[in-house]
Parts: C-alpha cells; sequence; structure tokens
C-alpha cells in the first residue's frame, strides 16, 4: 500500500467531508507515533449518536470528491477547480479497520461525489458496506450518505449493511434547488427517502412476526438542509423540515449554516459569515416541535418568518403570547408547563412528580433546577406575586436579557481572574 498516496486522498476526502453536519468534527488530536497508517490528526473524525444515544467516533470521508454535476453551493462541483481524489473500495475498508483496531474510531460515515450516475455511485458506497459487514465482520457503526437519483434495489440492498442511511436534501425549497442545482430534481431525494422509509417500516413489521428477520437501517434515515445560500426564510426551512419529519419518517433533520466557497451572484459573497447562530436558532425550534408540542405556525408564520436573532424561539414565541401567562404550577398540564421559559422537559417532570406530594413554592422550584430568572415571569406558584404583573412583553425581553449579558460578563471577568 503507497502510504503516502492513501494520507493524501485522506486529506482531500475528509476535507471534502467536512461541509456535511449530520456529524460534527470533534477536531480529534490523536497523532501517529510510530509512522503507520492511521494519523487522525485534524480532520476526518467526527462525532455522531447511535439509536440508543450512544456517542460514538467516526471516520467521516467522501469516496470521492470528482462529480458529474454542478451544484453551485457544493465545493465539489464539477466546474471547481481542485483537487481530485477517489478511494478504491478495497482502501476504505482496509483504512475503516485499520483505524478501527488502533481505537481511534468506532464507525465509518461514508459520502461521495457522484461519478458516471447515481447508481455506479451508490453500488460502491454499499460495496464498502457490505465487505466491512460480510468480510471482516466489521460491527461498528456505518452511516451511509445516499446518491440522489439511486434506485430502490440499491436503497434497499444499503439498508442491510448501514445503521443509518440519509440523502440530503441540502436546498429547502424546489426554486431554491432549481436555481442552484439544476441536474438534479426534487424526486432524486425524494425516492430514495420513500423507499427507506417503506423498508424501515416493512422490516420492523415483519420483525413482530419472524424475530430473525435482519435489521434494516437501525439508526433510520437524516437529511441535511444548507441554511442561507438562497433567500428561504425560515418559516420555509421549518415547513420543509416538518414535511420530511411526517412523510418520511426522518429521525433528524441537520440544519448547515452556508459557508461560501463559491464567486457566484446568486450566493452569499465569499468572506460573509456563516449564519452560526441562525443554524442553532433552527436546531432550537426543531427541538420544540419535536418534542414540546409546539406547531411550525405558532412559532413561525406570516407576520413571523423569521427566529429573532436576540432571543431564544421558546421565549419569543412567550413574549408574542403573553395572554397564555401567569401559568400556575401547580395546577397547569405538562404541555402548559413545557410552554413556560426557563422551563425544560425534565424539570416539567420533576414538577409533577413533586406536586403530587406538596403544593410546590419558589424554593422548591430552584431546587428542581428550573432557571426562575427568566421562567418568574411567565409563573405563579403558592404566595408569590406575578413578577410580570405591571410589565410588558418589551420590559420583560430587556430585563431577561439584561440579566444574561450581566451573566456573561460575570463569567468573563471570573475567567479573566483565574489568568490574573
Ligand atoms: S451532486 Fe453532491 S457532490 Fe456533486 S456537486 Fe452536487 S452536492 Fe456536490
Amino acid at each position: 500500500m503507497n502510504f503516502e498516496r492513501i494520507r493524501e486522498k485522506l486529506n482531500i476526502l475528509a476535507d471534502a467531508a467536512k461541509y456535511d453536519v449530520s456529524c460534527s468534527s470533534s477536531g480529534s488530536k490523536r497523532t501517529n507515533t510510530n509512522k503507520g497508517l492511521g494519523d487522525s490528526s485534524g480532520m476526518g473524525i467526527c462525532h455522531s449518536y447511535t439509536e440508543d444515544g450512544r456517542c460514538v467516533s467516526l471516520l467521516k470521508i467522501l469516496l470521492t470528491n470528482h462529480c458529474i454535476f454542478d451544484c453551485a453551493y457544493c465545493v465539489t462541483r464539477r466546474s471547481n477547480d481542485i483537487k481530485r481524489a477517489a478511494f478504491k473500495i478495497q482502501e476504505v475498508v482496509d483504512l475503516t479497520i485499520n483505524f478501527y483496531r488502533r481505537n481511534y474510531i468506532e464507525g465509518l460515515f461514508l459520502s461521495s461525489g457522484i461519478f458516471k450516475n447515481a447508481d455506479y455511485t451508490m453500488e460502491r458506497l454499499i460495496a464498502v458496506a457490505k465487505k466491512l459487514r460480510q468480510e471482516e465482520n466489521f460491527n461498528g457503526y456505518i452511516h451511509l450518505k445516499s446518491i440522489p437519483g439511486a434506485s430502490d434495489e440499491l436503497m434497499y440492498e444499503a439498508g442491510l449493511y448501514a445503521d443509518r442511511l440519509s440523502v440530503n436534501i441540502e436546498i429547502p425549497t424546489v426554486s431554491g434547488l432549481k436555481l442552484l442545482a439544476p441536474d438534479k430534481k426534487h424526486e432524486d431525494f425524494t425516492k430514495p427517502m420513500l423507499k427507506v422509509k417503506n423498508e424501515l417500516i416493512r422490516f420492523k413489521n415483519e420483525r413482530k412476526i419472524i424475530k430473525s428477520t435482519p435489521k434494516y437501517a437501525p439508526a433510520g434515515q437524516s437529511t441535511q438542509m444548507i441554511v442561507g445560500a438562497t433567500g428561504e426564510t425560515d418559516k420555509d426551512i421549518m415547513y420543509s423540515a416538518t414535511h420530511f419529519y411526517k412523510n418520511f419518517n426522518m429521525k433528524r433533520v441537520y440544519y448547515s449554516g452556508y459557508v461560501p466557497v463559491a464567486d457566484d451572484s446568486r450566493l452569499p459573497s465569499i468572506g460573509s459569515q456563516v449564519p452560526m447562530l441562525r443554524e442553532n436558532r433552527l436546531y432550537q425550534t426543531d427541538w420544540l416541535l419535536r418534542f414540546y408540542g409546539f406547531a411550525v405556525n405558532e412559532i413561525l408564520n406570516n407576520d413571523h418568518p423569521n427566529l429573532d436573532v436576540d432571543v431564544d424561539p421558546k421565549l419569543s414565541w412567550a413574549l408574542r403570547n403573553m395572554q397564555h401567562f401567569p401559568v400556575d404550577v401547580n395546577k397547569a398540564d405538562k404541555r402548559m408547563l413545557a410552554r413556560i421559559p426557563g422551563l425544560g422537559l425534565k424539570s416539567v417532570q420533576k414538577i409533577v412528580n413533586a406536586r403530587k406530594f406538596r403544593k410546590l413554592n419558589w424554593d422548591h422550584l430552584k431546587k428542581i433546577g428550573v432557571a426562575l430568572n427568566r421562567a418568574k415571569y411567565f409563573m405563579i406558584c403558592d404566595s408569590r406575586n406575578w413578577e410580570s404583573r405591571d410589565l410588558d412583553a418589551e420590559k420583560i425581553k430587556g430585563m431577561i436579557l439584561q440579566h444574561s449579558a450581566g451573566k456573561f460578563r460575570n463569567q468573563y471577568s471570573t475567567q479573566l481572574s483565574l489568568f490574573n
């Protein structure tokens, strides 16, 4: 094996894979000390979560960064003048096994540019997973990116070897996709997703009857959307995400702030900021929709098509809907408790359990871990008056922001004093 060439390919193809945020880069610093293969310092190792919530480190690479398509937002696009490389199937298998044996990784995250056509590329991705499972007896985690436009037969086969499958929708709206990736059709994404969804249901049902039915993509399927490449509002993005959760049984939708990689008048110019805070607000909204019982139109609608930057989406919703407050923590149902800013789901459950035995007061809530500095404006319990009785939403917002800024200042000055 030509180690130098493999190292060069690894540099190119791990770097090209970093734009996929389905698992975030860990920036692992473990280095090779005996001149062998498997230097994981820098890029290439990332973390992801398995079905049971375990955090695993993965080798995250592309099979190739050659691509026949020319998606304007992608660094791998055909017209981009970059160094290209391609791994052979056996090289990816060997890298995975070698890294695994050295304890650098627990699994593989494999994506690819498209060479020749979707099926040809997908076949090669599957061949890597199949070899790992059948020839190397590899039981680690495998996340395969599915190639848009891949056939049903290949999507079926991929799920037999991979733990997770994903097709990245990339651009949240059909019009945005047409503008930036004219080679791709919306159905190229939805068809493989639908096949995976149907197989997940079929295998699950069969397992109920025949226990020995093999598992099909046990960690489910996910997708990723690029945020800020085109002019979509947060409302467009979250409606699109909800559509995918609902109709394709997505386990996760990931949001990736657009990193300007192209000098193209259709896109934000090179050097413009990656919308990290927007990305974070979208994740918070996603969480509220999936676990806190919010509907998209409560948080985002025509009057409010974009998320606030200065406050999180739950606080923002509460400030716009003061008619629902104050909530009585000793009487309200779980759904309403979960809507109080400063109360997480764990605190809600603790409140529900604790109030079976006694009427809760502010000290109890403090012990439970409620963030009272913001929650106090939206709730009442036993004796104390409602903190917001004489305040309007703007004033409450100002006081919460002032408190957060003070907290940040205190933390910052404590940190500084440690160095003085
Ligand atoms: S098909 Fe995928 S890899 Fe190829 S240019 Fe488009 S986004 Fe990039």
